[in-house]
């Protein structure tokens, strides 16, 4: 019996094997396509970063400009403006994305400046904090976190008045903050 089953499942595959193969075929394409979507729609979803806001209630005092001159009054010279400065009654700063903490530096131009970096190439960057910063170079950190306050520590640009002078990066270069940050809900 047995050999007799075995006869006709070589029988079977004598007739119809190609057609096995070509189903296998078509199955191996069909799951690499579904495969190659899931991928990309992941891809597409981790690139839709959702920034928040580095402070509460920011006012915006400085806006970016890469193209036309601003005059610093402090410095007494015309100069792009490759971020934007905020302020608020609320001095807290926050990180805008989730990230690694970078580097802590201090200044006498700019103050205390936090590095913070993301993923999809993107690098925020926070001066004009004051001496208490609440984070260290290594740390991860979480969107919407408080990273430090904001102060006048920075002597480039304003004599007084609390200040956060941030940037953002895309691969290196400043991008403008207004095009990632969701600002007129603020
Ligand atoms: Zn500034």
């Amino acid at each position: 019996m047995e050999i007799n089953n075995a006869n006709k499942l070589k029988n079977f595959f004598k007739r119809y094997g190609v057609f096995v193969l070509a189903g296998v075929f078509v199955v191996a394409i069909a799951l690499t396509i579904t495969f190659t979507a899931i991928d990309k729609g992941s891809q597409v979803s981790t690139l839709n970063l959702q920034f928040d806001e580095p402070m509460n209630n920011a006012m915006i005092i400085k806006d970016y400009s890469d193209t036309e001159l601003q005059y610093n009054e402090v410095l007494d010279r015309w100069e792009a403006h490759l971020g934007i400065d905020f302020t608020s009654d609320d001095t807290s700063v926050f990180s805008v994305l989730d990230g690694t903490i970078t580097s802590v530096t201090n200044n006498s131009l700019e103050g205390y400046v936090v590095e913070i970096t993301h993923e999809g190439g993107f690098v925020s960057i926070y001066s004009s904090l004051d001496e208490n910063v609440l984070v260290e170079e290594g740390d991860k950190i979480l969107k919407g976190e408080q990273i430090g306050n904001a102060s006048s520590s920075a002597t480039n640009e304003y004599e007084d008045g609390n200040r956060l002078h941030f940037c953002l990066l895309k691969d290196g270069v400043e991008v403008d903050p207004n095009n990632y940050l969701d600002l007129q809900n603020k």
